[in-house]
């Protein structure tokens, strides 16, 4: 299984992508997490990546793009992956077009999550990472039982630098700029389907599992 998800920053990519990758048994590439590895272990890359992602800017493609074009390359993604937060711009939607066909691949579904701008926002604000295991919080839905502690691994939860509302509206006029249209293209080649995100995290996974049944029995997995 192949699977782009797309969607606004805090849509949701990030806990429906754990889940398909249980489900699947399929990893997950995350263009953010990969650069935040980076930053955290000062690589070349997450030197040149610093400032944009801390500025809620896009990574020049070219740097995401060999990102991706080595991941893809790893033994765990040969039977499947899905991606989140890549591709982020046409150019990149072209240059996975590319790295597919070179290796005889195929993108399954384009799962694009829909939440309004209000509920981003407040969403994106309100979460809380834990810098030693990556396990997601919010302080308002998904509260640790401990304020401030990760549950899994007890290391003191922390705010994502770019998720201070000044960067959040910034990510978000880059989404509809550079990412939106995506949108139409992946629509154009009836690969998209649009999940309504502004339920709960189950009635959400509800919708994804149902549009890739239908998907994979030969329907049309398509929302839209
Ligand atoms: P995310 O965790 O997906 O929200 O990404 C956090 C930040 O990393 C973004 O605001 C960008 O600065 C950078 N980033 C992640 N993925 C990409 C991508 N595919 N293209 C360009 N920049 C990216």
């Amino acid at each position: 299984m192949r699977i782009v998800l797309l969607g606004a920053p805090g849509c949701g990519k990030g806990t429906q992508s754990a889940r398909l990758q249980k489900k699947y048994g399929i990893p997950g590439i995350s263009t953010g997490d990969i650069l935040r590895e980076a930053i955290a272990q000062g690589t070349p890359v997450g030197e040149k990546a610093k400032t944009y992602v801390t500025t809620g800017a896009l990574v020049p493609d070219s740097v995401i793009l060999d990102l991706v074009d080595e991941r893809l390359e790893q033994a765990d993604a040969q039977a499947g992956f899905i991606l989140d937060g890549f591709p982020r711009s046409i150019p990149q939607a072209e240059g996975l077009d590319g790295f597919l066909t070179k290796r005889g691949w195929k993108l399954d579904r384009v799962l694009k999550i829909d939440v309004q701008k209000k509920a981003i926002l407040e969403r994106m604000t309100s979460r809380r990472v834990c810098p030693g295991c990556g396990a997601v919080y919010n302080v308002i839905t998904q509260p640790p039982a401990k304020a401030g502690v990760c549950d899994k691994c007890g290391s003191k939860l922390v705010q994502r630098d770019d998720d201070t509302e000044e960067t959040v509206r910034k990510r978000l006029n880059v989404y509809e700029s550079a990412t939106a249209p995506l949108i139409d293209y992946y629509d154009g080649r009836g690969l998209l389907s649009i999940i309504h995100g502004d339920g709960g995290i189950d009635q959400v996974w509800n919708q994804i599992v149902e549009v890739l049944e239908r998907a994979a029995s030969g329907r049309s997995g398509g929302g839209r």
